[in-house]
This record gives C-alpha cells, structure tokens and sequence, in this order.
C-alpha cells in the first residue's frame, strides 16, 4: 500500500528536530485498529492488520514516503521551566495528507529512545498508559471535543519496566492535526532564536491559522480555541491532570492523555493525578491554568511584535480575551445541559446552585445531567441529602417551562456514557494478563456515548465505594 505522505515539518530547518527512525520491537501484535480513522486518512484496514501493515505500525518498517522526526520542544512542567524536552519515547513518521486535503501527524508512541529522551529512561510505554489514552481520546472524539486520536495500538513482545514490575510494553498509533505545542515555541524562544520563532508562526499559520496574518491575531485565535476547548471539558467534568505548556497544543485539540480523569462525584477541587501534589491541575483550576499557559505563549510572541511596551499591552489583552470567550461557552454549554437552549447571565445563579448542591451531596456528575435529560425524578436518589435536588428543581422546572425543547437539548450536551475511571482500570487489569475483550466492549459501549444503548447499561453505573479511583497514575 502507498500511503500519501507531505511531510512539511521535516522539511523546516534541520534544528527543529533529530532525524530518528524508530527502533524495531521483538514481536508487535495488534491489540486494536481503528477502522473508521483508517479510512479517514485514505488507509486501507485490511492492509494495516497484515503483517506489512502491522510491522509498520509497530514501526518495525518504514513505509515509503515516510521521513520519521523527533520533535524538539520545551515546557513549563508544573511551574518549572525545562528548556529541552522533546519527543523522548514517540517518533513522528510522517504527515497524512486525506484526500479531502486534511493533513495529519502519524506518530509512534512508544518507539524506542531518542536524543530528547529523559535521562536514562528506555523510550518505551507499557500497555496501561497506551490503552488508557486509546480509550480516553477516542471517547472525547465521540463525545464531540478535538482532540488527538488513536490509529491503533500493538503490543510489542518486549517487557517494559516501571516501579520496579515488568510491564507488557506497548505502542500507540497516534493522529494530530500537528503537534505544534505552547513548548514548541518556548524552545526557540529560549534559545533567542527569533529566525526560529518566525517560521515556526509561520508554520502556525499555514496548518492552523489561515485566516490570522499578524502574532497578535494568531494569539487571539489561539485563546479563543483553547476557551472553547476547556469550556467543553468542564461540561464533560473532564480533568486533564497535566496541563503543562508541552502538553497544550496549538491546533486547540486536547493532546497527552496521561493521568487524566472524568470525575464521578462532582467537586471542584477534584484532582486525580498522583504526581499533582498541590492541586496545580484541579478540576475548577483549568480555565486559569489555560490563561497561565497563554501567557507563555504570548511571552515567546512578544519579539516578534514590534515595540515593547505596546506588545506587552496587546499581548496581555489577547491573553485575557481567553476569559470573554470561556465564560460564554461555558455557561452556553452548562445551559443547554439544563434544558437552556441560550442561556443568558440571569441563569447563571441557576446552574451555580445545581452544582454547588452536587458539591456538598457528592452528587455523579455525568449521571444527574443524564438523569435530567431522561427522567428529572431520577436524579434526586444520586443526592446524599434528595431534597437538596428537590428544592432546585422547582426553580428549574419554571425556568425551562419557557424552552421549546430542553428534552432534545440536553441529550446533545449530557452523554449516558464516559469512560469510568474503575472501568479503565478494569480494562487495564484485564488486558495485562492478555485479555482484550473489556477493552473492545468499553470502546463499544463509548463510541456513541449520547444515544440510548440498553446494550451497554453496566457502563452508566457509578462505582461503588470499593472500585472508586482516587489516584491515576502517568507511569510513562
Ligand atoms: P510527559 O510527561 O509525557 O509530557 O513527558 C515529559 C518528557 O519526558 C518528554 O520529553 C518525554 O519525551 C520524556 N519521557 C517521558 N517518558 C519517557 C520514556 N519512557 N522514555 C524516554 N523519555 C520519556
Ligand atoms: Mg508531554
């Protein structure tokens, strides 16, 4: 098979990134295909599931037309500046170009080290981390939210040690409308690299930006999407747990799916990841986090500007244009996921009310939305103290006496199904000891999370006390 690679990130200046073929694994297995992405970019399925097409996916063989990269990048990782990252463990094989004209970044995670990798760790990934961002990000894609998404993923043959057990090691197949990240920038920019800097806005601008002409208007646009985006995970109470500036990209699509959660018992303060000791990526801290990493961003824009003091005041302006745009998408979308089709400010004490009653009776988050669009009686029993719900519901149901169709809304913004952090770790559990089937019936039971599937009622459940995850783990 040929497979239509235009790989224009190799073709930039040699100096942003290391020529690096991945390196073959013992004996790569498909554990999982994704047919419908396949054809999306003009691949043949049949052809990626034989051996040829599996020994590439492994990256065992190059496919022709593929020129596999590196990417230098840096970041802010929890606060701290660390001005040479990179694509440690992942090989980029090549851009995808769709025959629609949509071009996508192929990319091996888990290919073996690299110039970038990180101290003497083996460039590797154990299946846990790769099924875990399989199923994450193909549900935030079927939930409706950008997002980098997942080809395939193999196991490899080979053993992978972490926290001192050896693992099942692993591959993802992953697919990015680019991986251009806020640390992207940050690289050249700390190398005072201003020639660097320019093409890669330029760059910025030919994938993603078309429409912007100057770093201003880019930066505008980049706040603007990464509101919506962000806005869309806490509607979802989606916790992404490592919001450093290399894992924002650029393209607004939510990318490195490492110890992130959806919350089951709504709190604010909610954070999963282990390594966040001090609640840096809390649940409700996300928007200013957002604005923290914009603000980097801007920072590496600003010689590209023109005059200081103007740029810096332009600059601050763009950056908090992300607050305009977050609180109208967010309380758009937490509206119609009360039956609002628009909400306006006047129904913010509403929304604020419902969520503050589900703070204090350690309400589900996903299942009171669903239990509002399907039958509103429901979702007092998910309320320690019921009446707390039932008091709130006679001011809303007076409110959404005046929609049209608060039914039909709310089943468009609160899906039945997420994946549930005890039905990932079973998944995870399951697959270690070499059985695939609860990762197939999870992908199953998410890949139209808003429709009713009698099929597939186990995966509504909330856990019980005893298979609730308090912690999620990078374990890289
Ligand atoms: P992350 O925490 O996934 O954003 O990764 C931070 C940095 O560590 C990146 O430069 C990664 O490429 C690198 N890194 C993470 N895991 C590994 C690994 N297993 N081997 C080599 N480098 C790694
Ligand atoms: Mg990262």
């Amino acid at each position: 098979m040929t497979i239509s690679f235009d790989n224009s990130y190799a073709r930039l200046p040699e100096r942003f990134f290391e020529r690096q073929e991945p390196v073959p694994v013992k004996a790569p297995e498909l554990v999982v295909l994704n047919r419908d992405l396949a054809a999306r970019l003009g691949l043949d399925a049949d052809w990626l599931e034989s051996p040829e097409g599996i020994a590439m996916l492994a990256g065992n063989a190059l496919p022709e037309g593929a020129e596999p990269i590196a990417q230098a990048y840096a970041g802010h990782q929890f606060g701290g500046f660390v001005p040479r990252l990179g694509d440690g463990r992942a090989v980029m094989l090549g851009e995808v170009v769709a025959t629609d004209g949509a071009r996508f970044d192929l990319q091996l995670k888990g290919a073996g080290r690299t110039v970038f990798s990180r101290g003497r760790s083996d460039g590797r990934a154990w299946i846990g981390p790769v099924l875990r961002e399989y199923v994450l990000s193909e549900a935030m894609a079927a939930l409706g939210v950008p997002t980098t998404r997942a080809l395939a993923a193999l196991r490899t043959g080979e053993t992978v040690v972490r926290d001192a057990m050896g693992r099942p090691g692993a591959i993802l197949v992953r697919v990015a409308a680019s991986h251009i990240r806020v640390g992207t920038f940050q690289y050249f920019a700390a190398r005072d690299d201003l020639e660097g800097l320019r093409t890669l806005l330029n760059t910025l601008i030919e994938r993603h930006y078309p429409e912007c002409e100057t770093p201003l208007e880019v930066l505008r646009a980049v706040a603007a999407r990464q509101a919506e985006l962000v806005a869309h995970w806490m509607a979802l109470g989606f916790i992404h747990g490592v919001m450093n500036t290399d894992n924002m990209a650029l393209s607004g699509e939510t990318i490195d799916y490492g110890p992130c959660a959806f919350m089951d018992h709504y709190h604010p303060g909610r954070v999963f990841s282990s390594i966040d000791q001090f609640g840096r990526y809390a649940y409700a801290r996300q928007p200013q986090i957002a604005v923290w990493n914009l603000a980097q961003f801007a920072t590496c824009l600003l010689p590209l500007m023109g005059e200081r003091e103007a740029a810096v005041e332009e600059a601050s302006a763009a950056v908090d244009s992300f607050i305009g745009v977050y609180q109208r998408e967010w309380l758009r979308r937490m509206g119609r996921k009360i039956g609002i089709t628009e909400a306006g400010e006047e129904d913010l004490s509403l929304i604020e009310d419902l969520l503050g009653r589900m703070a204090t009776e350690k309400a589900d988050f996903t299942r009171v939305f669903s239990a509002l669009r399907r039958d509103p009686k429901a979702a007092r029993t998910e309320f320690t103290e019921p009446m707390a719900f039932d008091l709130w519901r006679e001011g809303w149901e007076a409110r959404i006496a005046r929609e049209a169709d608060p039914a039909g809304v709310m089943a468009t913004e609160n899906p039945l199904r997420i994946p549930r952090n005890h039905r990932v770790e079973e998944m995870i559990a399951a697959a270690m000891e070499g059985d695939d089937a609860p990762l197939h019936r999870l992908l199953a039971a998410l890949a139209e999370p808003y429709a009713e599937d009698a099929r597939y009622a186990e995966y509504e459940a909330a856990p019980s006390p005893a298979e609730r995850v308090q912690r999620t783990f990078c374990g890289t």
